[in-house]
Order: structure tokens, then sequence, then C-alpha cells
């Protein structure tokens, strides 16, 4: 049930890393994917902060993703739970696709029993199986929600830390990728796993920057999403992109 608040503030969408882990390395992933541990969240935090999510928080799209999340042992169980906590919601799940050939039949069966969508990302690494890739979904019966052209990246961070931080947000189309991540949300992807940054590099350069959604009211949850976080500072406000490759590991990959 909405209250008031909530009917005059709808996000976009939030998405829920259901692993931090990738099985594709791609140079400057937004989400830290390629230098993540392996993580996969239990089900019952799943349920938990989902669950705490739509109490509090109005958004028209549930987006399931990682990392990779068909790397997620129980990847069919997660998207029923999905549905049971949000049966009005669009559900998607981001996938890079590598792993579709190899779903088991319940896998397939959760996502047309409980109206998942798909929404492929397609990388120069698998632009071959794209086709089949395809077909194999429309085969399933499932949709697709929409096709990801992964040919090009966006390296958006900055070497420094930046002054203006609001009008580096403002002028942000990530600020509108809200994460549910560990009973938190974050304004966007960078503010949320740029810790993973600092884990394998071992440097202090994001911050730690979200809303505790169990502690706290839905207009204060609005209050910190509309607003620049201190993870802005971070980006530079020219960003630019680049081709698709490989990561090699290194600390300066996402500068811009
Ligand atoms: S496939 Fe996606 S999550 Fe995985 S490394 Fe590439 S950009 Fe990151
Ligand atoms: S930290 Fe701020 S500027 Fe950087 S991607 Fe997130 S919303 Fe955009």
């Amino acid at each position: 049930m909405h209250n008031h608040f909530n009917e005059n503030h709808q996000l976009e969408r939030v998405e829920i890393h259901v692993t931090n882990h990738c099985n594709l390395n791609c140079l400057a992933c937004a989400h830290f994917s390629n230098i993540s541990q392996e993580y996969n969240i239990k089900i019952e935090d799943f349920e938990k902060d989902i669950s705490t999510l739509v109490k509090k928080v109005n958004y028209k799209i549930l987006n399931i993703l990682g990392g990779e999340p068909l790397l997620h042992p129980n990847i069919d169980i997660l998207c029923e739970k999905a549905r049971e906590i949000c049966p009005d919601k669009i559900i998607t799940l981001n996938t890079n696709g590598i792993l579709l050939p190899n779903m088991k039949k319940s896998f397939w069966q959760s996502l047309k029993k409980n109206n998942i969508l798909i929404r492929l990302s397609i990388y120069p690494y698998t632009i071959k199986q794209g086709r089949k890739l395809i077909e194999l979904i429309i085969k399933n019966d499932i949709k697709i929600y929409g096709l990801w052209d992964g040919r090009k990246f966006y390296l958006r961070k900055s070497k420094y830390y930046q002054d203006n931080i609001e009008n580096i947000w403002e002028n942000c189309d990530a600020k509108i990728c809200n994460q549910i991540y560990k009973g938190k949300l974050y304004i966007c992807p960078t503010s949320a796993y740029g810790l993973l940054y600092n884990k394998y590099f071992n440097k202090n350069f994001y911050f730690e920057d979200g809303i505790d959604i169990y502690n706290h009211s839905s207009s204060e949850i609005y209050d910190f999403l509309f607003k620049a976080s201190k993870n802005c500072a971070t980006c530079s406000s020219n960003g630019r992109l680049i081709n698709w490759q490989l990561s090699k590991f290194n600390v300066d990959e996402w500068d811009v």
C-alpha cells in the first residue's frame, strides 16, 4: 500500500544485484563486477529487502541483475519471490546471455509463470551468438524487454575529486539507475559498488553513501535519492565512450 507521498514520486526502476561477480570481464564495468569476489544474495535477504522496498518506495520496474544473475544457483526461486512480493511491477532480468543455453527447465518455467522479461546485453564477445540467444528466449515463450548494445562503454570516473557535484549529478543519466544493495538504496551503480573498486585496488576513492531503507521513512528516502551523492565528486563532467574490450585489471581502466 503506497502512501500519498509515494503517489507523487515514482522511480523509473530499482535494480538489485543477486550476484556481484560475472562470467565476462569487460573493461570499465560500471558495476565493478569484473573485479568483484563471488557474492550470491541469500534468498531471505532478497525477500526482506524487496518487501521493505515495495512498502516504502514507488517504482515502475524491478530489474534483477548482477554481475551476471544467471550465476546465482537459485535464480528461478528469486524470480518467483520477486513476483510474489511485487505482483504489479514490471520485472526484468538483465543478462549477458552466455549461460542461457545451459539453463534448466525450471528457470524457463519460472520466467514464464512469473512474467519476468529479459533484457539482453550483447557485447562483441557474444555478438555471434546473439541471434541464437534471441531465438532461444522466444522459443521458451519469454518476452524480451530490450536489447542493450554493448559495443561501447561509457567512462565516467574522474582521477580526482570534482567540485560542483550538484551540476554533475544534474547532468548524469545514471541517477535514475537506483540500486538496492544489502538493505540500502543507492543513487546509482557507481555509488553502490564503488567500494568493490576500493577493496580490489586497496584505495579509499569511493564513499559509502547509501540510505538504510529499514530505518528511514519514505520521504527521507526520496530526499536522499533526489539529490547528489557524495560519490558524484568521483565522476567527471566529461565522460566519454570507448569501444568494448576485455579488462586487464588495471586501476586506471575506469578513468575518463
Ligand atoms: S557483462 Fe556486464 S556485469 Fe559482466 S563484466 Fe561486463 S559489463 Fe560488467
Ligand atoms: S555518482 Fe553521481 S554523477 Fe556519478 S554516476 Fe552516480 S549519480 Fe551520476
